[in-house]
């Protein structure tokens, strides 16, 4: 099954509306596709209309919703898989997630004034449009004010872990995010663990911790992650009962990992998609 569970449209921080990703994805093969926007379900109508606006569609769409999270003091990403976006719950988490970015905004545009860099919440607002405001917008936004030379060297100095910009405290702890997405009729799939940089016995307490509160799923493939690290991430995932996702996190062309470019699940994991596939 060439199934991808994580990927960006420009409702979020992805650089293709909705309608040139699912384009996209079958030009690619891609059989399973569900579109994980941060905090956001706006960009999945306009890719269910097209979709069902063709004879014979090309792959199955599910909804999925990237949500900002906090467990432990760090920023971890729940990925909710097959949601009703129409479900109050997940309204509601949406509509505090609005609020939230354009508050986290505001605060982030302080400490880069502070720091020489003045206007950028209101450049990073205008670059994002109705899209839900991240941190890649004021990357984009440095950039464009010539502040850095890279997208990349605005997360290393300025955005990144530990950096001014890497503002978490407006984030619900995890188990409520989960709760959120449970609510809605989705599956709960803890996001690229490797990219949260912990220790292995920090990364043993977060995936039991996930699965304890009601997880159901783990990215064990996810983007450029090595087979290494994936086959790590998979026996995590199978000593706590879970089900296996996997993801490229597409949020562009290149240097993004392509939508559907992804290695195979480890030996021995239960595919999370079983249930959506007939
Ligand atoms: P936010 O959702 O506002 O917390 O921003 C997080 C997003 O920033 C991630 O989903 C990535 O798309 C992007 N990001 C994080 N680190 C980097 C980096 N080093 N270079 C480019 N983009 C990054
Ligand atoms: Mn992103
Ligand atoms: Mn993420
Ligand atoms: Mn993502």
């Amino acid at each position: 099954m060439r199934a991808d569970l994580h990927c960006h449209t420009n409702a979020s921080d992805g650089l293709l509306d909705p309608i040139a990703l699912c384009d996209r994805a079958a030009q690619r093969g891609v059989e399973l596709l569900a579109i994980t926007d941060h905090d956001t379900v706006a960009g999945v109508q306009a890719a269910r209309d097209y979709m069902r606006s063709q004879l014979l569609p090309a792959f199955q769409l599910l909804v999925g919703i990237e949500y900002s999270s906090v467990w432990a003091h760090i920023g971890v990403h729940i990925v909710g898989l097959g949601i009703d976006d129409s479900h109050t719950a997940t309204i509601e988490a949406c509509r505090f997630y609005g609020k939230a970015r354009r508050e986290r905004a505001e605060m982030i545009g302080t400490r880069l004034t502070k720091l020489g860099m003045p206007g950028a919440t209101e450049g990073a607002l205008a670059l994002a449009g109705s899209a839900q405001i991240g941190r890649p917008h004021f990357a984009r936004y440095l950039l464009a004010q010539g502040h850095v030379r890279s997208e990349d060297e605005a997360f290393t100095r300025y955005l990144g872990a530990g950096k001014p910009g890497d503002i978490k405290a407006l984030w619900p702890p995890m188990d409520e995010v989960v709760s959120w997405i449970r609510a809605a009729g989705g599956v709960p799939v803890l996001a690229h663990p490797i990219k949260y940089r912990q220790t292995g016995a920090r990364l043993r307490r977060l995936v039991a911790e996930f699965a304890a509160c009601g997880g159901q799923a783990v990215e064990v493939v996810v983007g450029r992650q090595v087979a290494d690290e994936s086959r790590f991430v998979g026996q995590l995932c199978q000593q706590n009962g879970l089900a296996a996702s996997q993801g490229s996190d597409f949020h562009g062309p290149s240097p993004w990992c392509e939508l559907g470019d992804i290695h195979a699940l480890p030996a021995g994991s239960t595919p999370v998609w079983q249930r959506w596939v007939s």
